[in-house]
């Protein structure tokens, strides 16, 4: 009887709550109930199923993360990071989806909206009835949208005018509304705005052909001259320092997502090595293979004490700007090299969607270039630990 694959070696499980383990093991059976039977179909769709919208409703979610007048729960970091690890060992899709409602479009309009802003949208986002997208950055770059952010927002009248482009923004071609992120062409301040899907001048188009995160829709968004009114202006933005604020806080879901990518493809590669033979043995005794899978084992446990310890500081309100870029940085490489070597461990079949590890290996290049780059992240972290700055 061979032991069954499993990346959390050091059982670091077991050392979360009773709740946290029934988050995890919630979101676990969900995978593969409702996503595994037909993520390779939408994939090769380049498509986002939208029934898993009401199944994913049950789940109540987003309730484990946040309170109705948009406070987090004390361990909202951990649940977060506890979702998005098992949706990702199964599908990183499925964990950007959630991430990107549940994270940046949720935050913002909790970190930047009114109390009435917070009570129109905060109820119907944590019931899945109203999707949202976050549209940030652009097509002339993300990297430097800090500093070179050109859509803009004009006063004008009772109201704002919209124009610009938003480039990869995740939900958008579904999204009930769209947090838009507009320089002030007045006062220069960047300022966010609720767009309900439907508005004149509001237009997307899905971006085809992406080799990674194909069950996510991402969408190019052009605002041409798109009227907006001021009460949807989110009223308690103090400029770029609300939007870095809630990417921080996502920051912190990708580096999970890292972790849960390596996490699923080590399993994969493993049960693999188990079955697969050639020379008259199973791979997996292969010493060149016990290298490979070892190698992977001790990125997936260092990624993963990472990611809770960095979960933990956030909770207790200690997790600064380079924390999260450090984990970010570290798991998204980490993750990188474990993948490569599952899929190297399958052999042909290895590029073949229907053994799962190829999925894991495409989403990988996303996760390693969004929420800031592997450079971007760096550079912060490099500013906080020599106290020079690196940016222009
Ligand atoms: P660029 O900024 O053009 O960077 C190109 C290269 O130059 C990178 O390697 C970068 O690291 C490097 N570089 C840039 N500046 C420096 C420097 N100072 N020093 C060293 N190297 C540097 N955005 C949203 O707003 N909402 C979303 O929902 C969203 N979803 C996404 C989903 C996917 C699948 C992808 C791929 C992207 C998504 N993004 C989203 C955008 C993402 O955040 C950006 O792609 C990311 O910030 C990088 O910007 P860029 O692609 O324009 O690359």
């Amino acid at each position: 009887e061979l032991p069954e694959a499993d990346g959390d070696f050091y059982g670091q499980m077991d050392t979360l709550t009773a709740e946290e383990r029934e988050v995890a093991h919630t979101t676990r059976r969900f995978m593969h109930e409702h996503v595994a039977p037909i993520m390779n179909e939408y994939w090769s769709r380049d498509e986002f199923p939208r029934q898993l919208i009401p199944e994913l409703r049950k789940l109540d979610l987003l309730r484990k993360i946040w309170n109705e007048d948009g406070s987090r729960k004390p361990n909202a970091t951990v649940m977060e990071g506890l979702v998005t690890l098992e949706a990702c060992k199964v599908d990183v899709s499925t964990a950007v989806f959630f991430g990107v409602h549940a994270g940046l479009a949720f935050a913002s309009i909790a970190l930047g909206g009114s109390d009435e802003q917070k009570a129109e949208w905060l109820p119907k986002m944590m019931d899945l009835e109203a999707i949202g997208a976050f549209g940030l950055t652009e097509p002339e770059g993300g990297s430097q949208v800090s500093q070179g952010m050109r859509t803009t927002c004009k006063r004008d009248g009772d109201g704002w005018t919209l124009r610009g482009q938003k480039k990869w923004i995740g939900n958008s071609t579904f999204s009930d509304m769209t947090v838009i992120w507009a320089r002030d062409v007045d006062t220069q301040e960047v300022r966010g705005f609720i767009v309900r899907a439907g508005t004149p001048g509001y237009n997307v188009e899905k971006i085809e052909g992406k080799i990674a995160l194909r069950i996510v829709e991402n969408g190019l968004i052009t605002l041409d001259d798109c009227r907006v009114p001021d009460s949807d202006r989110l009223q308690n933005v103090q400029g770029w320092r609300t939007t870095a604020e809630v990417l921080k806080l996502t920051r912190a879901g990708v580096a999970w997502q890292g972790v849960g990518c390596a996490m699923g493809a080590y399993e994969l590669a493993v049960t693999y090595s188990q079955e697969r033979e050639q020379f008259g043995k199973r791979i997996g005794e292969f010493q060149l293979i016990q290298n490979h899978l070892v190698h992977m084992l001790g990125n997936v446990t260092s990624m993963f004490a990472l990611c809770l310890r960095l979960s933990h500081m956030a909770d207790g309100g200690d997790m600064k700007d380079e924390h999260a870029a450090l984990a970010k940085v570290f798991t998204a490489a980490r993750c990188r090299e474990t993948v490569a070597f599952a899929r190297e461990a399958f052999g042909g079949n290895g590029i073949l969607l229907e053994y799962g590890v190829a999925k894991h290996f495409a989403d990988t290049e996303a996760i390693y270039s969004y929420e800031g780059t592997n450079e971007i992240n760096t550079l912060v972290v490099g500013r906080a630990i020599t106290g020079l700055s690196a940016f222009v």
